[in-house]
């Protein structure tokens, strides 16, 4: 589920917006209808990409324009032809490089010394592709264009096999790093490093596929901002604004759940903020195995709710209840003060040294009804519910 999930979220949108690309090219090429549009194609992508790397302060996708930008304006000189293509075989290189390098970079800001040293080493490249033509092109170029192995199929690849080999290891790595980081701008790169290659592989479109490139970036910045918009970061649910939304999509009959922990300020006044929120993740995690088709969010704080589209409290009552035990049964483990740093080479067959936290929550319940025809009122109900379940002794669902 949550691969599938993960798997959809790197092929859409960046490898549609790929995958259009080499449709466009490779099968129908460009519709007379938007071939008077596509001179425009690389400034509207550059345009919108840095407005909005500098409204959203995403430096990485400003990076990533300057360097093509960079890069596609070397190669135009054309009053300097020997050194134009040592630029081009130089950028073959070091572009696959680079876009796999800020898939490392942390979104640092624009005004920042950390953006001042990343220009400075962009800089540094620029000088070291010159230096190096005015030491010894030729040597470097036979470096460019080295046969590492003789196989006939590659003789067929538009690119040399220096460039090819650091192309394809530099998409394992970025796709590598995208199964630790599956978040859109680590997709986006993996898709528009392709598009940036295969730039190099069709010269004559390298202004198109370099324009792609930024294109599928600038999009997933947009969805980055969606997603922070619409989901909660520290544990992945999706957030109260979400739930607004998912309410107003809800027909008649619903039931909404409010989930509030129980005595939580303890737990961090006891243990520390970051237990908190180690606690509020294994709640949502609790919470996210929800039956009965209900929908999970996080309220606020160290609230939840739990919305259940065209079904009445009566039978929302077992699958919250099961969620009420499985919180309830799920122990957290505190980390102890001496436990071991390296994981043990033998599996002790005694309980864990940490000591046991344990942790309970309290669930409100109130479904649309006449009396609460409007969403808000259904929301204050089922808080109502909830103040019940606390002074009830909490751990308890109330309806
Ligand atoms: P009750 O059983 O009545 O619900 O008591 P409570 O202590 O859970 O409720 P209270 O409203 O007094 O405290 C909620 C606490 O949740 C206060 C706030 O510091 C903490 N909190 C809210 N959001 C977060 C968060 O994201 N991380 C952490 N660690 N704590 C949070
Ligand atoms: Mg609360
Ligand atoms: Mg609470």
């Amino acid at each position: 589920m949550l691969f599938s999930r993960v798997f959809l979220k790197f092929l859409i949108p960046s490898g549609l917006l790929f995958g259009g690309a080499c449709f466009l090219v490779f099968k129908t090429g460009f519709p007379s209808a938007i071939q008077p549009f596509l001179p425009f194609y690389p400034w509207l992508a550059a345009g919108a990409g840095l407005l909005l790397g500098w409204r959203f302060n995403r430096s990485r996708l400003i990076f990533v324009i300057l360097i093509l930008a960079a890069c596609e304006w070397s190669i135009s000189l054309r009053p300097y032809l020997p050194m134009k293509e040592f630029i081009y075989q130089a950028a073959a290189f070091l572009v696959p490089l680079n876009l796999a390098f800020i898939g490392f970079w942390r979104e640092r800001g624009l005004l920042t010394w950390i953006a001042l040293l990343r220009i400075g080493w962009l800089g540094g490249q620029c000088f070291g592709v010159w230096w190096l033509f005015h030491w010894n092109a030729e040597q470097v170029v036979g470096w460019l264009n080295w046969s590492i192995v003789k196989w006939p199929l590659l003789s067929q690849v538009p690119l040399e096999q220096p460039a090819l080999a650091i192309s394809l290891l530099c998409g394992l790595v970025l796709l590598f790093r995208y199964s630790f980081v599956a978040k859109p701008m680590e997709g986006g790169l993996f898709w528009g490093l392709i598009a940036a290659v295969l730039a190099f592989c069709m010269p004559q479109m390298m202004t198109f596929w370099f324009s792609t490139t930024i294109f599928i970036l600038l999009i997933a910045v947009v969805e980055t901002t969606f997603s922070m918009a619409f989901n909660d970061e520290l544990t992945g649910l999706p957030a109260r604004r979400a739930m607004n939304e998912h309410l107003m999509k809800l027909g008649r009959k619903f039931t909404v759940a409010m989930v509030d922990i129980d005595h939580f300020k303890k737990v961090n006044d006891k243990h520390g903020h970051d237990v908190g929120d180690q606690v509020l993740c294994m709640v949502a995690s609790c919470l996210r195995q929800v039956t009965g088709g209900g929908r999970v969010f996080r309220y606020g704080g160290e609230e939840f709710a739990v919305i259940f589209p065209g079904k009445t409290v009566e039978e929302t009552l077992p699958h919250l209840e099961e969620l009420r035990e499985r919180i309830a049964r799920s122990s957290f483990v505190l980390r102890g003060r001496n436990r071991p740093r390296k994981k043990p080479e033998k599996v002790s067959r005694q309980k864990p040294v940490g000591k046991k936290l344990q942790v309970t929550a309290s669930i409100g319940v109130a479904e649309r009804s006449e009396k609460n025809s409007e969403t808000p009122q259904v929301i204050k109900a089922a808080d109502q519910a909830l103040y019940r379940a606390k002074k009830g002794g909490r751990n308890r669902v109330c309806c």
